[in-house]
């Protein structure tokens, strides 16, 4: 793949295998987006299939720093809540946040891999410090006005890419959306109590106990 295009490009991310596609290709470490990688931009929630997906890689090993253009309070909430540690108002694609994020979690270069779902700020951010770049499709169809703009450029360099597992336009699955509330307070391996079965309805007891709280997760508008 080129500077200008990812070097996979995936339906969602719980479409890449950890063994195969990240472990599997020699990377421990990820640095990972935030705002449509992991959670909707219209909701505010990790969808219970990246929850499960968020789990299972970091119980298979990968290390994980949050990377994300958004400087909002809700985004060290998140960040909190899922255990990860986090570098904010990242500006991506500048290159600082980025290496930054590598530091916290000990990452080299060459094991190192980002996924987020913006060409622009993620990939090309990634290619400029020297990690891959797997770029995933936006989780909604709703963003910010700048960052809808800018997929238009993106469809530029990458409208002609099929992505590997789904079309883009499946969205989130209804059931995904209603059973995978992410903004459960004092939880902190929340996307590990979303995943699991037993474990959902004390989480959507928790979502629906949470109220404001939830609502304000990462209501921005920054682009990340
Ligand atoms: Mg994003």
């Amino acid at each position: 793949m080129s500077f200008f295009a990812p070097d996979r490009y995936f339906s969602r991310i719980s479409a890449i295998d950890v063994q195969k596609d990240i472990l599997g290709a020699g990377f421990t470490h990820v640095l990972l987006d935030i705002d449509n990688t992991i959670l909707t931009r219209d909701t505010h929630e990790i969808p219970r299939d990246i929850g499960f997906w968020l789990g299972h890689a970091r119980d298979a090993g990968l290390r994980f720093c949050l990377v994300s253009n958004n400087w909002h309070q809700g985004v060290h909430d998140l960040a909190r809540r899922i255990d990860l540690p986090i570098v904010s108002h990242a500006m991506k694609p500048l290159p600082p946040a980025l290496l930054r994020g590598m530091g916290k979690v000990g990452a080299r270069r060459a094991s190192t891999v980002m996924i987020g779902d913006q060409l622009i700020t993620d990939v090309i951010g990634a290619h400029l410090v020297g990690v891959k770049a797997y770029l995933v499709c936006p989780l909604v169809k709703q963003d910010l006005r700048h960052t809808l703009l800018l997929r238009n450029l993106e469809r530029a360099f990458i409208g002609h890419l099929q992505p590997e597992g789904a079309s883009c336009e499946a969205g989130v699955p209804e059931a995904a959306r209603a059973a995978a509330p992410t903004g459960v307070p004092g939880v902190s391996g929340g996307v590990k109590a979303a995943a699991s079965p037993g474990a959902a309805g004390s989480a959507k007891a928790a979502h629906a106990a949470s109220g404001p709280r939830e609502e304000a997760l990462c209501g921005n508008d920054s682009t990340s």
